[in-house]
């Protein structure tokens, strides 16, 4: 079958490469897929930052954010059959505390792999095989929507997160800023709007086809070369409970910490692979970290439960807001070119990839 490799640590590397058919074993099933989604974790081990290929291998299918159908299922999988849809999870355990208790985004130990990045082929290919229990059940209605599931689990995470921190205290949250307005930011958006927050999204843009997509959400927009992140609260007229910095900047992770409000909580998902060093005012920060009660916590990958939730929740949202999610889509490419969809990313939100 063909599949889109890399060899890892070569910048790009990125080739089509021929792999044989994909073995199955009892508890798994054969999906063939659909649609690949694209992202900054894809352009960067394209472009040789990271990733790991198999053991005794030299190459690392890529691909993480994946739709496909299943093909043929092993004698042991009991949930699902020919013909059914599904999005595969990304995360593969070690046998560390967390990942014995199936939290393998939580994992302690760090050995882990991720299909696609470390150690695992990714699904940048015709046929990928894998256990029944890393896989998603998605209902056909939703078209080709589950594809953004991977990355709406990233952002189901987060939220999830900020809610139980903020177990801590009496606590009604009314506003939210979500930094960066990328596929993650925009979905975070979405999935806050649902859960009835006053959203406001800034990055460095006027993009008025993303515009376009915030005012359908009822969500404000901020454009950060004109407007100061800590000036937001005071158009607001209130302060923000709760931010999620989805910009892969550290500078504005920092400058976030500041610029939550009094018990709020601030969720980190940029990951920042640099060394940049910025200067800082380390008293002012800690002081207002500490006499605001705030939480700043940091947020990567997702536990199946996230998935779970990013399909009700984008059903909810195909209901509340009709033919929306889609409008995140806004290239498709086949899979002999693949290149040209990494290159076309930085002026798109989502490129996928058709199998
Ligand atoms: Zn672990």
């Amino acid at each position: 079958m063909r599949a889109f490799a890399v060899t890892p640590r070569e910048p790009g590397s990125g080739r089509l490469i021929s792999l044989p058919a994909a073995e199955v074993r009892p508890e798994e099933v054969l999906v063939r897929l659909r649609l690949v989604g694209l992202d900054a974790t894809d352009q960067e081990i394209n472009a040789g930052a990271y990733g790991q290929a198999p053991p005794g291998e030299d190459v690392l299918v890529i691909g993480h954010e994946s739709l496909g159908e299943v093909v043929r299922a092993g004698a042991d999988v009991a949930s699902l059959g020919e013909g059914d849809r599904v999005v595969a999870t990304v995360r593969r355990p070690d046998g560390c505390l967390n990942c014995r208790a199936g939290e393998y985004d939580m994992c302690l130990e760090g050995n882990y792999t991720e299909r696609g990045i470390k150690g695992r082929h990714g699904y940048l290919a015709e046929h990928y095989a894998e256990e029944e229990r890393f896989l998603v059940k998605v209902p056909r209605e939703l078209g080709d929507l589950p594809v953004l599931l991977e990355p709406a689990s990233v952002a189901e995470k987060a939220v999830r997160i900020a809610y139980d921190v903020q177990g801590r205290l009496a606590w009604e949250p009314r506003t939210a800023l979500v930094t960066g307005s990328g596929t993650l930011g925009l979905l975070t958006a979405a999935l806050l709007r649902l859960r009835g927050l006053e959203v406001v999204v800034a990055d460095r843009s006027d993009n008025d086809y993303k515009a376009g997509i915030l005012a359908v959400l009822g969500a404000a927009h901020v454009n950060t070369r004109q407007v100061n992140l800590h000036d937001i609260p005071r158009r607001l007229g209130q302060q923000l409970d709760m931010i999620f910095e989805e910009t892969g900047s550290s500078s504005v992770a920092l400058h976030a910490m500041s610029v939550v409000g009094t018990n709020g909580v601030v969720m980190l998902l940029s990951v920042t692979g640099g060394d940049k060093r910025i200067e800082i005012c380390a008293d002012c920060l800690n002081q207002g970290l500490v006499l605001g009660n705030k939480a700043v916590v940091g947020s990567v990958s997702s536990h199946r439960r996230d998935f779970e939730r990013g399909l009700q929740d984008m059903a909810e949202a195909e209901r509340r807001w009709p033919g929306l999610l889609a409008r995140l889509i806004t290239a498709r490419y086949g899979l002999g070119e693949v290149p040209q969809a990494l290159a076309a990313m930085r002026e798109n939100i989502k490129v996928v990839v058709q199998v």
